[in-house]
């Protein structure tokens, strides 16, 4: 093996579940006449909308589509602004630029590290169109303030919640707090589609431009104009073939109905984690806010070098040579080259999400994940903090 490379860990971060009912589910689109665009895409969406206390959600090819949808939806055009953290997937950032927008950056809470509702309100400027909001970790944002800021400027409020699916905030679930919610079905994913992904509104022109922008900016798709015996079309604005196959929302509603049983056990296995740091001072888990349903996309831990006595790439190294997934979510998006080339961001602009960048670590969590292996990676991290020097690894039973 060349130095470079790495071997890939036996635990991964993040973990899809297929059982034999998602097989099944599949199978059966692929024995039917419908492979796109057909009853099981409308059937998805609408159960979709149902669980998150949305009246529609569109079904697209990724959750960066859906992002990108999303942007379009709301208007944006060349030069306006879109507020949202650096602490995201680049994703979140790059759906505004390729509507010709402008990624503002707002810091993030030091708590929490959910954007921090005063950050935005001093980054709003006369160009400001939208704050864009992640639900990090699975934790909803502050969407109460979020909400009130947006309606004192006329802002849209929007969520980037692929993290998010299964949170709620005081009851209502993420979903329904927004003017419009992302989400996303990649395989580390509360559900998955394998690739795909969803907006949910409470807006029906929202949703009506976000089919269009999916379908190429064509006002009917092909079964539409079957069963009105015409060949004719309006391509009225320009969009993309931002589609989702019925065999892939197939499996999205088959994922769909384990979706609480899921939420509860990453619940329990959180729980098993931040337990355990008690005895380990120097591991800090993110704070949770009063109210809130976590959907724990990931398990995210602060480390704090002073007190352990031995720094995060350390860990990360040592976890990583132990076979245990362990991941950085994530690099603040203003410090990726393409935004400091294209916007001139760079360090100093959001210094709590730089700051917890160099102490932050995302351990596995997925339902399938058991407690044995959870108490392993305790053990492991507690054994790699007592011998910081040595490369020992406590035994997987
Ligand atoms: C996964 C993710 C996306 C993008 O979703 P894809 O389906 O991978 O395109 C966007 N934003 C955040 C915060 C994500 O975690």
């Amino acid at each position: 093996m060349s130095q470079d490379q790495v071997e890939q860990p036996t635990i991964p971060y993040g973990m899809h579940s297929i059982d034999e009912s998602d097989i099944r589910a599949v199978v059966g689109v692929l024995r039917s006449d419908w492979l796109t665009t057909g009853p099981r895409v409308e059937e998805f969406e609408r159960v979709f909308a149902r669980t998150v206390g949305a009246t529609e959600a569109v079904a697209l090819a990724n959750g960066t589509a859906a992002l990108h949808a999303a942007m379009y939806a709301i208007g944006l055009g060349p030069g306006d602004e879109v507020i949202l953290p650096p602490l995201t997937f680049v994703a979140s950032a790059n759906a505004v630029v390729m509507q010709g927008g402008v990624p503002v950056f707002a810091d993030v809470d030091a708590a929490t590290l959910l954007l921090d509702p005063d950050a935005v309100e001093a980054a709003i400027t006369p160009r400001t169109k939208a704050i864009l909001a992640v639900d990090y970790a699975g934790q909803p944002c502050d969407y109460e303030t979020l909400r009130q800021i947006a309606d004192r400027h006329g802002l849209v409020l929007v969520a980037d919640a692929c993290h998010a699916l299964g949170a709620s905030l005081k009851g209502s679930p993420v979903g329904s707090l927004a003017d419009l919610t992302v989400f996303g079905f990649h395989p580390v994913k509360a559900i998955t589609t394998g690739e795909g992904g969803m907006v949910a509104t409470l807006s029906p022109d929202f949703a009506r431009r976000i089919r269009l922008f999916r379908n190429h900016g064509i006002t009917t798709d092909h079964h539409a104009r079957a069963r009105r015996h015409t060949w004719e079309y309006d391509m009225v604005d320009l969009g993309m073939n931002y589609r989702i196959t019925d065999f892939q929302c197939a499996l999205g509603l088959s994922q769909l109905g384990k979706l609480p049983q899921w939420i509860r056990r990453r619940q329990a296995l959180a729980q098993r984690y931040t337990v355990a740091w008690n005895t380990l001072p120097g591991i800090v888990p993110l704070a949770v806010r009063e109210g809130v349903e976590h959907a724990y996309h990931l398990y995210v831990v602060r480390l704090r070098a002073n007190v352990l006595g031995v720094d995060r790439a350390h860990l990360f190294s040592h976890l990583r040579h132990a076979g245990i997934g362990v991941n950085v979510h994530y690099r603040p998006v203003h410090l990726q080259p393409y935004y400091r080339k294209t916007f001139g961001t760079g360090p100093g602009l959001c210094p709590v999400a730089e700051a917890a960048y160099e102490e932050i670590l995302s351990l596995p969590l997925y339902p399938s994940l058991e407690e044995e292996t959870v108490d392993w990676i305790i053990a492991t991290l507690q054994a790699i903090v007592k011998a910081p020097t040595s490369l020992s690894v406590v035994g997987c039973s």
